[in-house]
């Protein structure tokens, strides 16, 4: 008898959605199939699964027994009617994309989108004679103007990388439904359990599963979920594009998931500690995080967000010069390029998600050149306390030494 958790909470849907129906000879976990092609000693039933008239599998680029409960348990959490997977987070924006443009259609979005989502933009959709317009992340009025003047897709992201602006859900989907337009929303940094925009009325939603989902920076995959109709297309255009997740990879986030709720609750609440402490820090001089009321769009925030987020941005008094002090004294800290794992990840945006952009570009973009991007990891928030003040402490007597 299959559980059923679409009454739970989503806690206990992170733990057990999707999964009762692949159990395989009272196995309590999900088997990982490793199997390219499924077999049919009935050419009729085949032919109706072939048809995708019954359930079933039948060859490995469209459907998986592993990866359907890893899309399944996305469904749930983000309550959508449907879910597809990706190899990757950004076969999943590219795909959904190239779903749903043509040549002379429009698409609006922010200038602040994750690095690859904005070459999408600017090297890719123009090739195809698809007209991109990019807005200030923090400028509504421009975009709702933008968006009335017709336009295809919506495409948004929030909180945005990596200085965690946040743009107003329920005003800009309604701007682009007036229009009828499909609105897009890349909800990585949020997590199904700090923000839902279907709920706000999003057509689509985007998850790098790569990052918060997964939780453990050992696995690659993306998810989109939304309606049956608009998700079925982009199914289409994936199982003949290829860009299908591996159901090992598959395996992984699943076990990862079964964690979401109580990892992302650890990492919200870090994350504000965090903040708070480097607000107050003399050796600080900005703090990037929507849970703190001095937070630009602190207001948005807590309307549409349940929790803030395990990211945050913040610069150091003497810009790169500092930075370059500061990182490799962090103990408890990954440097690389990477968000959303259970170990803290460190990085500056110039050589992570911004390492494309000239120092101009970045300055633009409102980028100091001192920032550093820090993914709370599930340590003890007094261990990443004690750690940035040492590391703080060691970065600014470095600075009077050599001055
Ligand atoms: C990492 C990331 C992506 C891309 O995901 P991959 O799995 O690395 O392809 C897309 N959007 C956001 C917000 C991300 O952080």
């Amino acid at each position: 008898m299959a559980k059923r958790v679409d009454e739970a909470s989503i806690g206990t849907r992170s733990v057990w959605g999707g999964e009762e129906e692949s159990l395989m000879q009272g196995s309590t976990q999900v088997p990982v199939v490793h199997s390219v092609s499924f077999g049919y000693s009935d050419i009729d039933s085949w032919h109706e699964v072939a048809l995708g008239k019954k359930r079933g599998h039948i060859y490995g680029r469209n459907t998986n027994p592993t990866v359907e409960v890893f899309e399944e348990k996305v469904r749930l959490l983000e309550g959508a009617e449907a879910a597809t997977s990706f190899s990757t987070g950004m076969a999943a924006i590219s795909n959904v994309l190239f779903t749903f443009l043509s040549p002379g259609d429009r698409v609006v979005s922010i200038k602040d989108t994750y690095g690859g989502t904005n070459k999408i933009f600017l090297e890719f959709l123009p090739r195809f004679q698809v007209e991109v317009q990019l807005c200030d992340t923090h400028d509504h009025q421009a975009m709702e103007e933008r968006i009335a003047r017709g336009c295809r897709v919506l495409y948004l992201e929030t909180p945005t990388n990596p200085t965690l602006k946040i743009v107003d859900l329920a005003r800009l989907i309604q701007a682009a439904h007036r229009v009828g337009a499909i609105v897009i929303v890349d909800n990585t940094f949020a997590t199904p359990i700090n923000q839902n925009p279907l709920q706000w009325g999003a057509d689509l939603v985007i998850h790098s599963a790569t990052k918060f989902l997964g939780g453990h920076a050992d696995a690659l995959g993306g998810v989109v979920a939304g309606s049956k109709h608009l998700v079925k297309q982009v199914y289409h255009y994936r199982e003949i594009n290829g860009a299908t997740l591996d159901p090992m990879s598959a395996y992984l986030l699943l076990r990862g998931m079964k964690t979401l709720h109580l990892r992302i609750r650890q990492q919200n609440q870090s994350a504000m500690a965090i903040a708070q402490f480097l607000e107050n820090h003399p050796g600080v001089d900005g703090v990037y995080y929507p849970g703190l009321s001095s937070h630009i769009h602190h207001g948005i925030a807590k309307k549409q967000m349940k929790g803030f987020g395990g990211v945050l941005s913040f610069s150091l008094k003497g810009g790169l010069e500092a930075v370059r002090r500061f990182l490799p004294r962090l103990r408890h800290a990954h440097l690389a390029a990477n968000l959303g794992s259970v170990e803290t990840v460190a990085g500056p945006p110039r050589t992570t998600s911004h390492v494309e952009c000239s120092e101009e570009e970045r300055r633009a973009m409102g980028i100091p050149e001192g920032l550093i991007r820090y993914s709370v990891g599930v340590e003890e928030t007094e261990d990443l306390l004690r750690d940035l003040e040492q590391a703080l402490q060691a970065a600014s007597s470095a600075e009077m030494k050599s001055s």
